[in-house]
């Protein structure tokens, strides 16, 4: 592969695409630009006229590496005035493509990743419990007081699920390990519409659960934090599990939507 030629300031200027699949070329330059930092997460791409004139590729070519870039999680496209071809912030965008590849493949489960989120969430709560900061335990508690208000009113239950999301985001943040934050962020991708099997119904558990997991890490008690955290998560896993058995109907069109968020 060809290095892009760095230049002064956020610019890299790219080489002719020559090979008979120049889709790939350009990928690859532009993978190498984002990889030596000539190009930062939030940056803006050069534009699509100035990148065909670079590459000397047709405006078709330089959109099929771009939406091979985009699915990799590498930039992420907007549309409009203010538009254009971004380098992405998101790592997790990186891992979740990858775990909807395993889904797509049959290589993993729907199931592995319930199982999987129960011990990585586990273990998160234990470690929380030793290393959550004043910052997110004052988080963990105000989201824990929203949730007071919002969970027994099952019409708020849009809001109960998103503060129930933000819950388990901050425990694991407040764990420490940022891997750990990656992959959870990548799941909760993969997953997003098995909350659905979640309604307004199970806002008290949900109240209750979470109540006990704070409670534990705020004791440093990191055995049961990560008791309560697995049990919360395995009854949230058996709704899922309850709900695809009840509607096998839907149940392939739900299985394929899990991996097309
Ligand atoms: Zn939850």
């Amino acid at each position: 592969m060809v290095r892009p030629k760095k230049q002064k300031g956020n610019r890299a200027s790219f080489n002719p695409a020559q090979s008979q699949r120049a889709f790939e070329e350009v990928v690859a330059q532009v993978e190498q630009a984002i990889l030596d930092g000539t190009f930062k997460p939030g940056d803006r791409l050069p534009a699509e006229r100035d990148l065909t004139e670079q590459f000397r590729v047709s405006r078709g070519t330089l959109r099929e590496a771009f939406r091979v870039l985009e699915y990799a999680g590498l930039v992420t496209i907007s549309k409009g005035t203010t538009g254009g071809a971004f380098v992405s912030h998101q790592s997790s965008l990186m891992v979740a493509n990858s775990l909807k590849w395993l889904l797509r493949m049959k290589r993993i489960q729907y199931s592995d990743l319930a199982e999987f989120r129960e011990r990585l969430e586990g273990g998160a709560a234990r470690d929380a419990a030793r290393n959550a900061t004043p910052r997110h335990l004052q988080r963990l508690k105000q989201i824990v007081a929203q949730l007071r208000a919002t969970s027994r009113q099952p019409e708020l239950w849009a809001q109960t699920a998103e503060l129930d999301l933000e819950f388990h985001r901050t425990v694991v943040e407040a764990s420490g390990n940022e891997l750990s934050f990656i992959v959870e962020c990548s799941i909760f991708d993969c997953m997003r519409e098995a909350f659905g099997a979640f309604s307004g119904a199970s806002g008290p558990r949900v109240l209750r659960d979470l109540s006990d997991v704070l409670r534990r890490i705020e004791a440093h008690d990191g055995d049961g934090a990560e008791a309560a955290m697995r049990r919360h998560i395995r009854y949230f896993n058996g709704l899922t599990q309850a709900q695809a058995a009840s509607t096998p109907q839907t149940r392939n069109r739900r299985s394929r939507s899990l991996v097309d968020v």
